[in-house]
């Protein structure tokens, strides 16, 4: 036992670890961990069931892969958003 298998409040996550308490047979079925809600996408890691930050979808990410793709997105939205602005500049320039 570590400190990160302390029990975390399934709201502060925003996933379904709250599903142990209704539903455990439902976790169970799908092979979760006590302690996680759902099993990584990326890497087949115990993790949690939440919505994506990169998108209108829900899924299952360790916290290291969450992580990494919550800093892709916000990366992608700057990067969007630059090209946004270079093309809006450029268009308003050359017009
Ligand atoms: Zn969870
Ligand atoms: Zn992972």
């Amino acid at each position: 036992m570590t400190a990160d298998d302390a029990p975390i409040e399934p709201n502060a996550r925003g996933c379904y670890c709250g599903l142990w308490a209704t539903k455990p047979e439902v976790l169970r079925s799908q092979g979760v961990e006590p302690g996680f809600c759902g099993v990584c996408v990326k890497c087949g890691a115990p993790g949690h069931l939440r919505h994506a930050p990169n998108g209108p979808y829900s899924a299952a990410w360790c916290d290291r892969c969450f992580q990494r793709v919550a800093r892709r997105g916000m990366l992608i939205k700057i990067a969007i958003g630059a090209a946004i602005v270079a093309a809006l500049i450029l268009w308003r320039y050359f017009a």
